[in-house]
């Protein structure tokens, strides 16, 4: 039986770039993988096809609604949705391939199959033939999978889930959306930007709730004007389907019955952690109630040699999350000294506008009783978003009253996905919004809505409003 310093189950953000930190720390690591192809959940059914098919309908909708202005003369843009589909694949193919040369070129031996313990230091993996190896040390990475409603089970064609969703052969003419978080916002936009009529009926009072509530009624008002109805406070009663149409019941706030009648229903509550098949039993772990591995803060279980990190534990379900805390077990096995500041890590909803956030909301300050002070600038005042044509969205910067430390950074507007590096650069060196407001930024530049705001926080004096 061969023998492994690491071993990783689960090849997603967390354990492919675990298995790469792993063996650049000289550690023999393998990677376990149950799908013939790696990159898990981000690679293959998240982050990157919905990116793809944000990008592709956000040419279309471009084209259809945008080009005219510009003084450009097309004839009227049709979708071929399998060219879509299919460039998607390419991209998500191209990616694939790409983590697969990682692990060759970093000598991670990479086993295809169902990972699952044997004892505490052996695993057993079932792919088309048997294997079992031995190693030191196991990190799950087997990440998570799409919640389920109890009255909406998914049958996988009609009523969907955000991986059939990345996957149509056709523009629904209809569709409901379950859930107006961050799944339900982009894959909205994808769908109404395509020309479906879509409907998202959330159980809380505004969409994206984790996020300030600012960029919540921006995000909202945004999305209306591509077509977009929001149904909010609506808590979803039963979804039924009959041949090829699906239909939902809802109790609105007066706790009246409402139904919509759609050709897809797609059910984004949430994900779930995912540690099916592990036999976890065997090595002495179980699950809590909420089917989460619970680590301490070296993301260890209740056996200090098996470590469990991304979406299989607490935290943002997010891949750079996972990413980093594959990194962080890498550098404790191979004896550093790592830390993640759980408080910096961003977090974007790639709808356009795009928004991004870092640090703590208004309420979360307000709430905790902390003196703040908050300036925000808006895009449309910048030569850059009149130039583009970008001119929705706002830039918010929240910085402590007395120290005028920022604490807080959030954004929707054009590429603020990107934008969003430069608050966690400034903060994770603990920068005062006077420190960005000094910084030179380059004209004309969207980030150039980053120094306004920061100025608008220290001394409200922003230049260009
Ligand atoms: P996963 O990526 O879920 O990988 C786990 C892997 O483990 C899978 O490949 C699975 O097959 C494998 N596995 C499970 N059990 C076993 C076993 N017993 N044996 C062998 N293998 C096993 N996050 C972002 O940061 N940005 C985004 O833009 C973004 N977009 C998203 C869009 C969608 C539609 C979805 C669904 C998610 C998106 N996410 C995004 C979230 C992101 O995909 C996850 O947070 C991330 O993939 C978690 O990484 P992970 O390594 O913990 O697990
Ligand atoms: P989410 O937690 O972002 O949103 C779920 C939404 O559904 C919430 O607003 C919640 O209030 C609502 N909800 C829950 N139960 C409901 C019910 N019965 N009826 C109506 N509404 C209900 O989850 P998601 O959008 O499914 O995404 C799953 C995870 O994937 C998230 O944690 C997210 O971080 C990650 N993800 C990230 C990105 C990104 O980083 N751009 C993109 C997609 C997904």
């Amino acid at each position: 039986m061969e023998k492994f310093d690491v071993a990783i189950i689960g090849s997603g953000p967390g354990g492919y770039v675990g298995a790469i930190r792993c063996a650049q720390l000289g550690l023999k690591t393998a990677l376990i993988e149950k799908y013939p192809t790696l990159g898990g959940t981000c690679l293959n059914v998240g982050c990157i096809p919905s990116k793809a098919l944000l990008d592709s309908s956000e040419h279309f909708i471009k084209a259809q609604k945008e080009f005219k202005e510009h003084g450009i003369k097309i004839n009227t843009p049709k979708v071929d949705m399998k060219q879509m589909i299919n460039r998607k694949k390419k991209v998500v193919d191209q990616t694939c391939d790409g983590v697969k040369f990682l692990m060759d070129k970093n000598k991670v031996s990479v086993y295809q199959g169902l990972g699952s313990f044997e004892d505490e230091h052996t695993l057993k993996i079932s792919g088309e033939k048997e294997d079992k190896i031995q190693a030191d040390k196991i990190v799950i990475a087997t990440g998570s999978k799409p919640t389920e409603l109890p009255f909406a089970k998914f049958d996988k064609e009609r009523i969907i889930s955000s991986t059939e969703a990345l996957n149509l052969q056709e523009v629904p003419q209809k569709m409901v959306v379950i859930g107006a978080g961050i799944i339900g916002l982009e894959l909205s936009s994808v769908y109404a930007r395509l020309g479906a009529e879509v409907q998202v009926i959330e159980y809380m009072d505004r969409a994206i709730p984790t996020y300030d509530k600012a960029m919540s009624k921006e995000i909202v008002k945004s999305l209306k004007k591509i077509g977009i109805k929001f149904h909010f406070s609506h808590q979803v009663t039963e979804v039924s389907r009959k041949g090829d149409s699906v239909t939902v019941k809802a109790q609105d706030k007066k706790e009246q019955e409402v139904s919509w009648e759609a050709d897809y229903c797609l059910v984004a509550v949430g994900r779930s952690a995912y540690t099916q098949g592990l036999a976890l039993d065997k090595a002495g772990l179980k699950t809590d109630d909420r089917g989460k591995l619970v680590v301490n803060q070296q993301m260890q279980t209740e056996k200090d040699h098996i470590y469990a990190i991304g979406d299989v534990v607490y935290g943002a379900m997010l891949a750079h999350k996972a990413e980093e805390e594959g990194t962080l077990v890498a550098e404790l096995i191979a004896g550093e000294k790592p830390h993640i500041d759980y408080n910096l890590i961003p977090s974007v909803v790639y709808t356009w506008p795009e928004v991004a956030s870092v640090g703590q909301t208004e309420e979360a300050l307000k709430e905790e009783g902390r003196a703040i002070k908050t300036g925000s600038f808006p895009f449309r005042a910048l030569g850059r978003s009149r130039a583009s044509g970008d001119m929705e969205g706002l830039v918010k910067v929240i910085s402590d009253k007395e120290t005028d430390e920022v604490l807080g950074v959030h954004m929707i507007g054009p590429r603020v996905a990107d934008l969003i590096a430069e608050a966690v650069t400034a903060m994770e060196f603990r920068a005062s919004a006077e420190d960005i407001a000094r910084m030179s930024h380059a004209h004309p530049t969207y980030a150039e809505a980053v120094k306004e705001a920061a100025l608008a926080a220290t001394e409200n004096r922003p230049i260009h409003v």
